[in-house]
């Protein structure tokens, strides 16, 4: 299985997290993927690059999938936070203000503060110097390996943080800038694969994933997660989201209770592999979080480092080929192991 990693990923840096009320160390960070990266050239599952940057043919892909002005604050958004004051330059830019339901979301505010808080929907995720640059070429690891799943492999890991699937078309936040799981969909889309699926297995709803294909026919969204009604995204992920419009009957949601371990969890899996094959796709993303560990420290559900081996089992089960995108997973010193037993289990 072809690895394609992002080679910018420590651009991306962040200090502090708002967790309930305090300033915490950041969970998402850089050693996540270097033990991922570790344990993949232990294991020598296959070629491990990075991918081509054609910067015209990125940018096209991006705003297939963002929105024109969230792509512009995207990359403007450290200058304008020097901007406001140059002490920032020593800090991560984290939102403290939202528009809540009522107030104006159509204009953009002058004030940088404002527009981090119109873009963000939680001040878990800070934007730092290099997290621009660090999530474009994470989306390019992500486009290159639809391509070469496109292209004939039978699957392709993208290896990227910041991860994505709680990014939407015009919003960041869930520690996610820009949606690989999705753009990924969308450039299996566009090299002719009528229908993709996407089948999002992060313990966190995939609401930026759901949100960009909900009134789609095209792209199918499954995602199995912990149950909002207790755990992070909280405002979004019940099982009676189904789709709009076009898209109705298109998304899946699959939530368990916090403190599932893997035998109702399998089921689940195969409840959204069903939906899968129900639906025809001709393609699938994996958003592959591993933080539904049993020694993850945010989330909640039981599942053990030999688990993973037979979620990539099930997951080939679909014979479809198949781009995995790396997304959570917080137990840092297991990340590696369970992320590489899915694709080990998934089988090179
Ligand atoms: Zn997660």
């Amino acid at each position: 299985m072809l690895t394609l990693r992002n080679p910018h990923h420590h651009l991306h840096q962040g200090r502090h997290e708002m967790f309930r009320g305090r300033l915490v160390p950041c969970h998402e960070t850089p050693q996540r993927l270097d033990h991922v990266l570790a344990e993949l050239t232990r294991r020598a599952l296959g070629p491990i690059r990075t991918p081509d940057t054609d910067a015209a043919a990125l940018d096209a892909a991006l705003a297939q999938v963002h929105e024109p002005r969230y792509l512009q604050f995207l990359e403007h958004a450290w200058s304008d936070w020097l901007a406001l004051d140059p002490a920032n330059a020593g800090r991560d830019a984290l939102p403290s203000v939202w528009p809540a339901p009522g107030m104006r979301s159509d204009l953009l505010p002058e004030n940088f503060a404002a527009r981090l808080g119109l873009f963000a929907f939680d001040a878990g995720t800070p934007l730092t110097a290099g997290s621009w640059f660090a999530a474009r070429a994470g989306a390019a690891c992500a486009i290159g390996a639809a391509h070469a799943v496109a292209g004939g492999d039978r699957s392709a890991f993208a290896l990227s943080r910041p991860p994505g699937h709680h990014a939407g078309a015009g919003f960041f936040g869930g520690y996610c800038f820009l949606n690989n799981a999705a753009l990924a969909a969308q450039a299996l889309r566009d090299a002719g694969a009528a229908r993709v699926a996407v089948l999002d297995v992060d313990y966190h709803h995939g609401n930026g994933t759901q949100s960009i294909f909900y009134a789609r026919a095209d792209v199918l969204t499954v995602s199995i997660h912990g149950d909002p009604r207790t755990e992070y995204p909280f405002f979004i992920g019940h099982a009676d989201e189904r789709g709009a419009g076009a898209g109705a009957g298109s998304n899946l949601n699959l939530p368990l209770a916090r403190g599932t371990g893997f035998e109702r969890w399998r089921e689940a899996l195969r409840s959204g592999l069903d939906a899968v094959r129900l639906f025809g796709a001709q393609a699938l993303v994996v958003a592959l979080g591993v933080d539904t560990f049993e020694g993850d420290p945010i989330s909640g559900f039981r599942l053990r480092s030999a688990d993973y081996l037979q979620v990539g089992q099930d997951l080939a089960s679909a014979s479809l080929p198949t781009v995995f995108v790396f997304e959570g997973g917080y137990a840092v010193d297991a990340v590696g192991i369970n992320t590489v037993n899915v694709l080990e289990g998934f089988g090179a």
